[in-house]
């Protein structure tokens, strides 16, 4: 199990998770993508990140809120089809104007 970014994060950008990731594993695009994004083979569970997080975008996969179980799919995801990742965010979530 790793941990996962949901809805919280689409739009903001503060990133103060990265900064306290001891592997590294949290990435983005910067420009392109909405969200951050934990790659789950190499989170080691550590929970810094979810501590950091100042609007309560992260949690453990298996405690992700129901309405935000699919987070789980869009952040392993990215790190095979980024792409495929981007359109469920953008399916979800409509850009403010
Ligand atoms: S739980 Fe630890 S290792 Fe996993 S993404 Fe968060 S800070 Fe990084
Ligand atoms: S700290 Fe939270 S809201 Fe900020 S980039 Fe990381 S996950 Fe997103």
């Amino acid at each position: 199990m790793a941990y996962v970014i949901a809805e919280p994060c689409v739009d903001n950008n503060d990133q103060s998770c990265i900064a306290v990731c001891p592997v590294d594993c949290i990435s983005a695009v910067p420009g392109v993508d909405r969200k951050f994004y934990i790659d789950p083979s190499n989170c080691i569970d550590c929970g810094s990140c979810e501590q950091a997080c100042p609007n309560g975008a992260i949690f453990r996969a298996e405690a992700l809120p129901p309405e935000w179980a699919g987070f789980e799919w869009v952040d392993a995801t990215w790190y095979t089809d980024p792409q495929q990742a981007r359109a469920a965010i953008e399916g979800a979530y409509a850009r403010s104007a």
